[in-house]
């Protein structure tokens, strides 16, 4: 069709009146219609296609509604048809243009690879419920681009003349008629869109926005319109790490099962292979037609880089991507090797447990590695050893030689086995009963020299293998594949330096769960950005060598595989401080240290109490930890001593301890104790509060309940407006009484006996709201006088941080029932408890016992003790006080210039700054709030927000910080605050 009856027919159908242009299509001619009103797609389709078109208008309907992505929607021409004549046989309709650019025009990041495999999952998503039973023929038709069908390619292959190309496809299409098609099949079907290639997915502002092009819709496993999306992202140099991300995004939206991650990697390699026959038969039918030729260059220098990877490696790869374990029969074996009766035998010196033993250090952290042997022999002289023993998951720079670098690729430094350093010709034995799978004299330098490897089997028939290299060429005279090998028998001897092409003489001993078509060059070792999948491939060999004193080093990863690990093996539910996520290392009193050395100021974390890593801290655990740790079912002095001095902390009738190990806890308990004691459940709250995360306390935490995803206030429970004599309903002097009239209203609402009324005495999770004065005196007495009681938190804000009291609620004069304490009581050890009175404590006694298995264990109350004494040693409750009025009164002098800073307040080193857009209107600082911490962080320190609109930094630093710190925080935030 020429662009002037388009234009004409966009404008006599359809009404919109524009500029035609042509856009380029495989099958059917489209059209772009640039009008007024906007931008459109006309697209021209044959009669035959009516079907097809009827199904892609019930797939797009059902993705009209989808909130995250967009796909084409309908625009109805002037008579309302979705589809009109467009005469000489043709039929024409009108779809909404989706602004952006074509993936395929865009520069592709990883985050645009995650979002692709959301996209796709999305669509799936709602494509699987759209009910196609009456179009089953219309998409089951013959159509080359649809894997079921791969038989329908097998002919063509002929029509690729290049062998090397030929050879290629026929690989990959005889692979999946013959094993993987079936697999496929036995897949649950749905109506899958099947051509997210790189020219139909829309990007717009560096986001992925949609999906277009629904002309290729089939009814399949889902997993096969996946492959088509990871198809056309695919790198050479690492296929399969190149799509890492678009499986990790699906796997996000719609969690992918292993038996579909087990045909991925070769519906995969089809569409590749697919594509190039396609190329061929369609350009054998027409030679002129420039669009079909588009992608083959691409596809064509994939195809050697598809076929010279292990499928099966590829698919545990995959597996470990998604987070589940690499391969799927490792439990199995290593279970097996922890619970046989079959006869594991010594790999050397019989009986091994006697043998003298010294490690050998090869990590790269070691600067001096003993790598000859005259040097290991001299330090297993020195120790007596009669064996050196070298690490498995050992990251090492021993491995120089090419031979650990493929071209382009990471180098290849972790190892996979344990190495047993022993003279030339000590002996080697089968460790289980197993036969020859592979015997070879790899001649490479610091290759593995002759090695043997054994094929074993489990109960249930499962395969796996271990390997001994470095042995002596005579080792492997004699041998042949399938030899029966008893366990205990000797196989061999350990080769001399000079055999076993530069290495000292050892036994690499190494478990292998698949040797992955690695032919004999079996690798040792892995890249450390694999190690997951090594792991599981390659289980740690003492399973079977049983050294007590461990193997296993845990070679550092990569802090890129660590966030890709927590991604599927951590719940994605927790979240990572800072836009810039970071890796924390190490922490020595206020300062913590990211992997590249990087300092911070530690402004936040009130957990570690008396600073990071204090010495005394860890002595005490240390200590208690080499003498006893129990339950607390014995006397014991330390929980008892401990509890006598935290309770003569608290003013009486304070004076009764329970040990727990976290804030949540030591709340749930309170609840309990105030439930048992009035009999009653009804519950005061103050607005936004925070109380824990488990389910009781997420019902009392209305920051939780009535934020992102929670289900609301529950019935037993009432909220009061939070006393906020800055910005709340009341205001300024006087506020307090208002707010405490509006308590007990809410109170008298509440229609069920109350339990308890529960708050901090300076409101965290509310942006450091201290309670306006006089609140909290009256509705303790509103509460008393209701037959409920009174609990404080002091979880954040207790143990002297207030500077001027050693508890929160003793700056309001009052004297709680029950109080909770958590974070800072085992300065960054889990330590919490909740300290009643005796009435209270006796009412627990009901007969049903309260046993809590660490709560107050002996060494959680060494370190509590410990935590005590060093508050008062290192004087550090006067500390808070005058470093937190020297900080304060900074805020208040750089306020005097900085028209963002609304309001400084708390007590001690609890401290909140209160950021507005101007003071008049006090309208929050959210935005100046988020930045300045990214340029604190940038600048060296940390800080964290909170409050409803975040505008409110939070300051609640370890105890030992002083005016040093403080100038050093005044200045990022002036900085700060002044540039951005
Ligand atoms: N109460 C308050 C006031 C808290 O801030 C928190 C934790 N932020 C908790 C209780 C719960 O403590 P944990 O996270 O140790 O369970």
């Amino acid at each position: 069709m020429e662009l002037e009856s388009a234009r004409e027919l966009a404008e006599s159908k359809f009404g919109i009146k524009g500029k035609a242009s042509s856009l380029a299509g495989e099958r059917n001619p489209n059209f772009l219609i640039e009008s007024d009103s906007g931008q459109f797609v006309l697209k021209i389709h044959d009669a035959s296609e009516l079907s097809q078109l009827e199904i892609q208008q019930l797939a797009l309907t059902s993705l009209e509604s989808l909130a995250s992505f967009q796909t084409p929607n309908f625009v109805p021409a002037k008579s309302n048809q979705l589809l009109v004549d467009a005469g000489n046989g043709k039929f024409a309709r009108m779809l909404a243009w989706i602004p952006g650019e074509l993936w395929s025009a865009s520069e592709t990041a990883e985050s645009h690879k995650i979002a692709l495999g959301r996209l796709i999952a999305t669509v799936d998503h709602e494509l699987a419920s759209v009910d196609v039973t009456k179009y089953r023929s219309v998409l089951d038709r013959p159509f080359g681009w649809n894997a079921l069908q791969v038989q329908s390619l097998v002919d063509d292959v002929e029509l690729i003349k290049n062998a090397e190309l030929k050879k290629h496809v026929k690989l990959i299409l005889d692979r999946m008629i013959n094993s993987t098609l079936s697999k496929v099949i036995a897949l649950p079907h749905q109506l899958i869109h099947n051509d997210a290639n790189d020219n139909n997915v829309v990007v717009h502002d560096g986001s992925v926005v949609g999906l277009i092009d629904f002309g290729d819709l089939i009814y399949a496993p889902r997993i096969c319109g996946l492959a088509v999306g990871c198809a056309y992202q695919l790198d050479a140099r690492d296929p399969v790490a190149s799509i890492y991300a678009i499986v990790r995004g699906y796997h996000e939206v719609s969690a992918l099962s292993p038996a579909e991650l087990e045909v991925l990697f070769d519906l995969i390699c089809l569409r590749v292979a697919t594509s190039v026959v396609m190329a061929h038969r369609q350009l054998a039918a027409d030679p002129d037609n420039e669009y079909l030729g588009v992608s083959q260059d691409f596809f064509q220098a994939l195809l050697p880089a598809l076929t010279s990877v292990s499928d099966r490696l590829s698919h545990y790869r995959l597996r470990n991507a998604c987070g589940y374990e690499a391969h799927p029969d490792s439990r199995h074996v290593r279970q097996w090797l922890a619970t046989t009766d079959a006869k594991i035998s010594d790999v050397v010196m019989p009986p091994f447990a006697n043998a003298k033993k010294i490690w050998l250090d090869w990590s790269s952290e070691n600067k001096n590695i003993a790598r000859s042997w005259e040097a290991i022999e001299a330090e297993m002289h020195a120790a007596g050893a009669d064996v050196a023993i070298g690490h498995y998951c050992e990251d090492r720079n021993v491995y120089e030689s090419d031979f650990f670098v493929d071209e382009g690729k990471e180098s290849r430094t972790v190892h996979l086995a344990v190495d047993l350093f022993a003279p030339a010709g000590t002996p080697v034995y089968a460790a289980l009963d197993g036969k020859v799978f592979l015997f070879h004299d790899n001649t490479d330098h610091l290759d593995n020299g002759p090695m043997i490897v054994l094929e074993h089997e489990t109960d249930q028939g499962v395969k796996f293998h271990t390997l001994y290299a470095h042995l002596s060429r005579a080792s492997l005279d004699g041998l042949s594949v399938g030899k029966e090998i008893k366990s205990g028998q000797q196989i061999a001897t350990m080769g001399t330096e000079e055999v076993n092409v530069g290495w000292p003489p050892h036994t690499h001993f190494q478990l292998i769960m698949d040797l992955c078509d690695m032919a004999h060059d079996i690798w040792g070792v892995a890249a450390i950005s694999e190690l997951p999948v090594w792991r599981s491939m390659c289980p740690n060999p003492n399973l079977i060598l049983r050294i007590p004193e461990g193997t296993d080093v845990h070679a550092h990863m990569k802090t890129e595989t660590l966030a890709q690990e927590r991604e599927v093996v951590l719940s994605r539910a927790l979240s990572l401080n800072f836009q810039k996520h970071l890796e924390i290392v190490s922490g020595k009193g206020a300062y913590l240290y990211d992997r590249d050395g990087g300092k911070y100021l530690d402004l936040v974390n009130n957990v570690a109490h008396l600073g990071h890593s204090h010495p005394r801290v860890v002595a005490a655990a240390h200590k208690q930890m080499l003498t006893l740790n129990t339950n607390t079912r014995y006397w014991n002095q330390n929980a008892i001593e401990y509890a006598r001095a935290l309770a003569s902390t608290f003013p009486d009738p304070l004076s009764v301890v329970f040990f727990v190990n976290s804030g949540s806890e030591a709340n749930d308990l309170a609840l309990r104790l105030a439930r048992t004691h009035t009999k009653a459940n009804g519950m005061m709250v103050l607005e936004h509060a925070y109380h824990g995360h488990i389910t009781s306390i997420i019902d009392i935490s209305p920051y939780k309940f009535n934020g992102p995803g929670g289900q609301g206030c529950p019935d037993h429970v009432r909220v009061a407006p939070i006393p906020d004599a800055y910005k709340g309903i009341h205001r300024g002097e006087g506020s307090g009484d208002k707010y405490a009239a509006d308590f007990a209203s809410t109170l008298k609402t509440l229609g069920q006996p109350l339990c308890a009324f529960i708050s901090e005495s300076i409101v965290s999770s509310g942006g450091q709201v201290p309670l306006a004065p006089g609140f909290l005196k009256q509705a303790f007495a509103a509460t008393r006088a209701a037959g409920g009681l009174c609990i404080s938190d002091e979880v954040q804000i207790g143990m002297g941080r207030m500077g001027k009291s050693f508890w929160g609620f003793e700056l309001h004069d009052v004297v709680p029932d029950i109080v909770s304490i958590g974070k800072p009581l085992g300065s960054g050890h889990p330590l919490a408890a909740v300290v009643t009175t005796p009435e209270i404590a006796n009412s627990f006694i009901t007969g049903m016992e309260y046993f809590n298995t660490f709560g107050g264990n002996p060494v959680s109350a060494a370190i509590g003790q410990t935590v005590l004494d060093v508050i008062v040693d290192e004087a550090l409750q006067r500390n808070a006080l005058t470093v937190g009025n020297y900080l304060m009164a900074g805020v208040h002098e750089l306020g005097k210039s900085i028209e963002t800073i609304g309001d400084v307040r708390g007590s001690g080193l609890f401290i909140g700054v209160e950021f507005v857009t101007d003071r008049e209107s006090q309208s929050p600082g959210t935005k100046v709030t988020k930045d300045l911490i990214e340029f604190a962080r940038e600048n060296g320190v940390f800080l964290s927000s909170d409050g409803p609109a975040d505008n409110v930094l939070k300051i609640k630093p370890p105890m030992i910080i002083g005016t040093k710190e403080v100038d050093i925080f005044l200045d990022v935030l002036e900085r700060g605050l002044k540039s951005i």
